[in-house]
C-alpha cells in the first residue's frame, strides 16, 4: 500500500544519506564584521578560498594559515533561508521517529542566538523547524497523525530551569533528570506545551526567552553563560497499521565557549566558567566516545549530556553549527572553536534504521 511504499522510500533515502555521510554534520557559520570592528579597522582572518569544497583558511599573524573542512560553510552574506535549506532535510527525520540534536557552539557574539532564535524579520532555525514540521505533517495527514509538543529549559551552573512557566515571578521549580522504565531520560515536572500551528509558536518561543532573562541584571551576559534547550516532542500514529512513534528533536544554544581572562576569573564567575568548561568538554567527550565506539559513553559527566543521552548516538542525527567571528581580534577563540568542531566531525556512528 501507499503508506508502506512511502515509509520504505523515505527509510531508503535516509539510509543512503546516512551511509554516505554518517549521522553527524558539522556546519560552520561566519558572521559579518560588525560596525564596531569596521570602525576599529579590524580585518577578516577568514578566507573562503574553497567554500564550494567546504574548506576555509584562517590567516594568522606572521602569514601562517590553518585549513579546516566541514560539511557546509556559510559565509557572512548567507541568510537564514540558506542556513535552514541545509538543515531541513534532517529535521524532518523526527517525523519518522528519529531523535535528533542541533547545537550551536562558539564564542559569545558570534551569532549562536541569531542562528537559532533569529529576529522577527530574520527568524532562525527554531521557528523554521517547527514551521517545516507543521507543513510536512499536514502533507502526510492522510496516512499519519502527529501531535507536537514544545518544552524549553535552561541549564545554568548544572541546574535545570523550566522556561515555559505561566508565572515567571514564581521561584523556579527544581528539576532533575530521571530514567524512565523504558530507559530514556526524562525531566519530570518540565512543562510540555502542545502546539498546533505556526502563528502561536513565535510568541511561545519569545516567552521562553523572556523567562530566561528574568532575575538577571544583564540578560546578554547570563544567556552567554547558560545553555538554552528547546525540545520538540513528536508523537506519531500511523493510521494504516496503528504503529506509534515518539521522538525528540533538541535545538540547543550552548553557553559561550570563550576562555575567560585570568583576572576575571574569581568568585561566582570562576564557578560558572568551571561549569561551562565541564559541560562543553563533556559534550566533546561524549561525541568522541561515540565516534570511537567505546563501550562506556560518559553521558553522566554533565547535566547537558545526561539529558541528551537518548538523543545522541545510536540512530540519532546530529548537526553542530560552529559559529565564528571573522575579526582578527578573535583569532585565538576562532581557532579553538574550529579545532573543537573538527574533533566533533570525526564521529560516525552506525547507519540509522527505524521502523515507522
Ligand atoms: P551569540 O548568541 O553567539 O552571543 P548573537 O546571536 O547575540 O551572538 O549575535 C551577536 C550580534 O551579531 C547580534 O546583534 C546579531 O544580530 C549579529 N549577527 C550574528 N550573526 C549574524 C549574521 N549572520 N548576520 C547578521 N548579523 C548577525
Amino acid at each position: 500500500n501507499r503508506c508502506h511504499l512511502e515509509c520504505s522510500k523515505r527509510r531508503r533515502l535516509y539510509n543512503e544519506v546516512i551511509e554516505l555521510k554518517g549521522n553527524i554534520r558539522v556546519f560552520c557559520r561566519c558572521r559579518p564584521l560588525n560596525d564596531e570592528e569596521i570602525a576599529k579597522g579590524s580585518t577578516s582572518v577568514v578566507d573562503f578560498y574553497s567554500a564550494k569544497e567546504n574548506e576555509l583558511k584562517i590567516k594568522g599573524s606572521n602569514s601562517s594559515e590553518k585549513r579546516f573542512k566541514f560539511d557546509h560553510i556559510f559565509r557572512p552574506e548567507d541568510n537564514q533561508e540558506a542556513v535552514f535549506a541545509q538543515t531541513s532535510p534532517l529535521v524532518v527525520s523526527v517525523l519518522d521517529g528519529f531523535n535528533m540534536c542541533i547545537f550551536v557552539y562558539g564564542q559569545t557574539g558570534t551569532g549562536k542566538t541569531f542562528t537559532m532564535e533569529g529576529t522577527a524579520e530574520n527568524r532562525g532555525v527554531n521557528y523554521r523547524t517547527l514551521e517545516e514540521l507543521f507543513t510536512v505533517s499536514d502533507k502526510r495527514s492522510d496516512i499519519m497523525r502527529f501531535q507536537l509538543y514544545v518544552s524549553m529549559l535552561e541549564v545554568y551552573n548544572e541546574k535545570i530551569k523550566d522556561l515555559l512557566v505561566e508565572d515567571s515571578n514564581q521561584p523556579a521549580k527544581k528539576l532533575e533528570i530521571k530514567q524512565s522504565a523504558e530507559g530514556t531520560q526524562e525531566v519530570p515536572g518540565l512543562s510540555q506545551v502542545p502546539v498546533y500551528k505556526t502563528d502561536e509558536v513565535w510568541e511561545l518561543l519569545k516567552s521562553g526567552s523572556r523567562v530566561r532573562s528574568v532575575g538577571s541584571t544583564n540578560a546578554n551576559e547570563l544567556s552567554s553563560r547558560s545553555h538554552c534547550l528547546l525540545r520538540v516532542t513528536v508523537l506519531g500514529e500511523n493510521l494504516v497499521n496503528g504503529l506509534r512513534t515518539r521522538s525528540h528533536l533538541w535545538l540547543i544554544d550552548l553557553a559561550g565557549s570563550e576562555r575567560l581572562g585570568k583576572i576575571q576569573v574569581e568568585g561566582e564567575r570562576l564557578k560558572e566558567s568551571q561549569f561551562i568548561n565541564k559541560s562543553l568538554s563533556a559534550l566533546g567527550d561524549v561525541i568522541s566516545a561515540l565516534a570511537s565506539k567505546t563501550a562506556h559513553i560518559p553521558y553522566r559527566n554533565s547535566k547537558l549530556t545526561h539529558i541528551l543521552q537518548s538523543s545522541l548516538g545510536g540512530d540519532c542525527n546530529t548537526i553542530m553549527f560552529v559559529q565564528i567571528s571573522p575579526s582578527s581580534e578573535d583569532l585565538g577563540e576562532t581557532i579553538c572553536s574550529l579545532n573543537f568542531a573538527s574533533r566533533v566531525r570525526g564521529i560516525e556512528h552506525g547507519p540509522a534504521h527505524k521502523q515507522v
